[in-house]
């Protein structure tokens, strides 16, 4: 048997540990995905899918850029490797470190690469560690972070993600952190409250948290403009200027977690620009290369530069860092792909389409499974529940999710299931033409789904 036969063969693939159910894994064996083109990818069988994830949230240019191919490839010929110790540098890694400091909003000026949003996340810890150090306040170390937050799977990434799976029996949170409630107002929103009057409640308990703690000891505060992986939580309406304002008061770094909606994500180059605040650090992956290349950014602004240069003059060095920091070839896919984002106009085509979008699935809001939809720009959320009344889950849940999920590929359709909630990430290079087939392959998923709850007496 040849190996492209046997790929999916279960005890080959038992030997590859990816992120999921690994008793799943090994009984089931993968999904094998061969090639992609456009929004679209093809598994071992020939079939294809429309990618309405754009992966991991990441693969905004779709799957076949031949532009970013030819970057790497050319990149790879003249210098495929070197580092960036010892002041050393080159081309690429110093461009990009530029044009993001030409992109990031305000005094957003230097950049420092990691390979990963974990790396790049786990950098931001030690770096604000640092400088409160250097600054001579050494209990201010505590972040403040969110329920359902997504930031990362290494050891203070994940001690900063919100979720309980990223922490049971890994022994974490390992730093000191809070998470704080979720601005997940169709869940935590009391009746007939409005999203201002929730922002200002949860604005509340953020300031008694921070009191409580002593803003002494509190160093940063670390969100995603709009939280992705842990369910599509878009901010209500006042939620980022009264974290903003209290940042601000109480002197605490505001950190941007933007590895998800930087690059015209939410129809705006950065998040925090669709939200309205400016954050003292910004953190970026996924978009920034289309993921064709790993790769990941932290820009921070002068102030803080300021004092990491002067504190690695004063102990000799800045002692952070990685083999392949700044790589060569993924700096210069970056460019590319950044220059391509700026060429076509897929900012201001990513916040016509999310309009399409939204608008799309907001029609299934009178389905009986749809108790919410949700999102913002080209990221969408729709939650299916019980009883669309009184918004209770289903109990055992995300086995409709699971579901949809599957079926969904039967309609050449990859979403994700977060449990019952579905999330939509479609490319930026999307079509209008592209995005109704979308829909409609998401319609005929729902329809089976709601056979399926019948048959399976599901409740
Ligand atoms: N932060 C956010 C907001 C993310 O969505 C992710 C990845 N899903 C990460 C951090 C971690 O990035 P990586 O998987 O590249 O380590």
């Amino acid at each position: 048997m040849s190996l492209s036969n046997s790929i999916k063969d279960k005890d080959l693939a038992s030997h590859l540990h990816p992120f999921t159910n690994l008793a799943r894994h090994q009984d089931v064996g993968p999904f094998v995905i061969e090639r992609g083109e456009g929004i679209y990818v093809f598994d071992d069988q020939g079939r294809r899918y429309i990618e309405a994830m754009s992966g991991l949230w990441s693969a905004g240019l779709g799957f076949g850029e031949k532009r970013l191919v030819h970057a790497a490839t050319r990149q790879l010929e003249k210098l495929p490797y070197y580092h960036s110790f010892t002041h050393k540098a080159h081309a690429p890694a110093i461009e990009l470190a530029s044009k993001l400091a030409e992109l990031a909003p305000g005094n957003l000026n230097h950049v420092h690469f990691t390979n990963s949003g974990s790396e790049a996340n786990d950098t931001v810890v030690k770096m604000v560690w640092y400088i409160n150090n250097a600054l001579g306040r050494p209990q201010k170390k505590k972040f403040l972070a969110r329920q359902h937050g997504y930031h990362g799977s290494t050891v203070a990434s994940a001690s900063l993600t919100g979720l309980p799976a990223s922490h049971r029996d890994f022994d974490l949170p390992a730093i000191p952190v809070r998470h704080l409630t979720a601005p997940y107002f169709y869940r935590f929103g009391l009746p007939g409250e409005t999203e201002m009057e929730f922002s200002a409640r949860l604005a509340r308990q953020l300031e008694d948290t921070i009191l409580a703690e002593g803003p002494e000891t509190i160093a940063a505060f670390i969100g995603e403009p709009l939280i992705a992986a842990g369910g599509v939580i878009p901010a209500p309406a006042g939620y980022w200027s009264y974290v903003q304002d209290l940042c601000r008061r109480y002197d605490i770094l505001l950190v941007a977690d933007e590895i998800i909606t930087a690059f015209g994500r939410l129809g705006t180059m950065f998040g925090s620009e669709y939200y309205g605040f400016q954050p003292d650090i910004m953190v970026l992956s996924k978009q920034l290369t289309s993921s064709y290349q790993p790769l990941a950014a932290i820009v921070i602004s002068d102030a803080l530069n300021e004092v990491l240069v002067e504190n690695s003059g004063k102990i000799g060095t800045f002692a952070h860092g990685f083999t392949t920091t700044g790589h060569p070839v993924a700096t210069a896919v970056a460019l590319e792909n950044i220059a391509i984002i700026e060429e076509r106009g897929l900012v201001a085509h990513a916040r016509d389409l999310g309009e399409r979008l939204q608008a799309g699935l907001r029609q299934f809001s009178s389905h009986p499974l749809v108790g919410d939809v949700r999102g913002a720009g080209l990221v969408s959320g729709v939650e299916l529940v019980a009883d669309k009344h009184t918004k209770a889950a289903f109990e055992r849940r995300g086995d409709l999710g699971a579901y949809v999920f599957r079926r969904a590929h039967e309609h050449g359709l990859i979403i994700r299931s977060i449990y019952d909630t579905i999330a939509f990430c479609p490319p930026l290079i999307t079509t209008d033409e592209q995005l109704d087939v979308l829909l409609d392959a998401f319609s005929r998923t729902l329809d089976d789904a709601a056979k399926w709850v019948e048959t399976e007496g599901l409740k």
